[in-house]
């Protein structure tokens, strides 16, 4: 059987590509070794492994997942590393106003722009809506770090923003893009929530589409694409998309130079946090400090993050306990500029974060893929 298209790999950008084109009609298959990818989330235990947030405005990623409890930026606490720590709303906070406000203007300015962009990149490549808005596409290519000293945010940005960027991507604001920055940072000013995954009803929603497998060999023959999968099975079908990983992808097709990755460690742990860090819902740190982020849960458990695969609980808990961990050798592509094209040839596309961070581009990259292939079929 020759299906309109084989999707290959079920996280965000995969789902919302299978689910774009069963909306559409089209006849498709969805291989992949999991549900979910980096979303991870933990039935058993109730957190999330992989991808923490959605934030109000992830019109596609939200399709996949169930909200939970909203996440109070109020209740932050940002530490210096160098033993002094103080809440969002603090003395501090007033001290800082006059660049909070030129912060706000900013983020006003990039959410019309990227609503935007989010919408064209729908029906056009990441590239073609790049061209139809500058603004972004100087972003794309510009360092945050350099972005924040034009725009006069260095203290807003030393004090707040560089550890809430650290928190959602692992590195500094010199490995990052402005678009990247100024993306992530969304979640200091729209509303932003935990959530669920649940993959019995999300393989239910797929049905005989879905196909639990690992992805070995891929070749095009006569305008029919052909997958092999690690157990020897074939599918086939005049559609290719390739929603894997980068680095997946890369052993299937040449996509040219990639961004680095940076290397996550989650413990989710139960335990008393020490005086001075158990006060706020959140533990913001400084790009210099291993440990990235606490993250007390629902049921009074807290979520580490560290960029070390070593976490240094100790100094963080009076007493503890550990209950899970999951180590993400590759956990986003955020370092670096290179550019991934979206098709290659007349029928293969590739969706995922290669180019821009989090669960909702890598989204609406699955739903521009399906988006091409259902437009040659009409
Ligand atoms: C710890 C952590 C925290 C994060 N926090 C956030 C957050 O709070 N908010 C946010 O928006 N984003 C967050 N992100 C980023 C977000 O999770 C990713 O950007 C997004 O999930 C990427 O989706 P994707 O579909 O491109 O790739 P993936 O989710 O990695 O999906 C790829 C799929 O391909 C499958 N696959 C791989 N190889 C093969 C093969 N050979 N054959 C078949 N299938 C294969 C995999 O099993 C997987 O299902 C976080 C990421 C991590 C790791």
């Amino acid at each position: 059987m020759i299906h309109d298209a084989v999707v290959v790999g079920a996280g965000s950008a995969g789902l919302s590509c299978a689910h774009t084109l069963q909306e559409g009609g089209a006849d498709y298959a969805l291989v992949s070794e999991n549900l979910g990818g980096r979303i991870c989330y933990s039935q058993k235990e109730g957190v999330n492994f992989g991808a923490y947030f959605v934030m109000a405005n992830y019109h596609h990623a939200e399709k996949l997942v169930t909200r939970r409890t909203w996440i109070n930026p109020l209740s932050c606490r940002f530490h210096d590393g160098n033993g002094h720590s103080f809440a969002t709303l603090s003395g501090h906070t007033f001290l800082r106003q006059p660049g909070l406000a030129v912060f706000a203007a900013v983020m006003t300015r990039f959410i019309r722009h990227y609503d935007r962009f989010k919408k064209n990149c729908e029906f056009m490549s990441q590239r073609e809506a790049m061209a139809v808005d500058p603004y972004i596409a100087e972003l794309f290519a510009q360092p945050a770090a350099e972005f924040i000293a034009e725009h006069h945010l260095g203290k807003v940005a030393e004090d707040y923003v560089s550890k809430f960027s650290y928190a959602c991507t692992g590195v500094d604001l010199d490995s990052i893009t402005a678009l990247d920055f100024l993306n992530v940072c969304q979640g200091l000013v729209v509303p932003i929530h935990r959530f669920e995954f649940d993959e019995v009803v999300e393989a239910a929603r797929l049905g005989e589409h879905f196909h639990r497998g690992t992805v070995v060999t891929h070749s095009l023959d006569a305008g029919v694409h052909t997958v092999t999968l690690a157990d020897g099975s074939t599918l086939q079908a005049r559609n290719v998309v390739f929603a894997t990983p980068a680095a997946v992808t890369a052993k299937f097709l040449d996509l040219g130079e990639l961004r680095q990755t940076c290397q996550l460690y989650v413990e989710h742990v139960s335990g008393t946090l020490k005086p001075g860090l158990d006060t706020e819902e959140m533990n913001l740190f400084p790009p210099t400090s291993p440990v990235i982020f606490t993250a007390r849960q629902d049921d009074g458990s807290y979520l580490v993050y560290s960029r070390e695969p070593k976490i240094d609980l100790p100094a963080l808990f009076a007493d503890f306990e550990v209950i899970g961990r999951k180590a993400w050798d590759k956990a986003m592509y955020v370092t670096g500029r290179a550019y991934v094209e979206q098709q290659y040839g007349d029928s293969t596309y590739v969706a995922g974060d290669h180019n821009g961070l989090g669960l909702e581009p890598a989204a609406i990259s699955g739903v521009y893929a399906a988006h091409q292939i259902l437009k040659k079929k009409a």
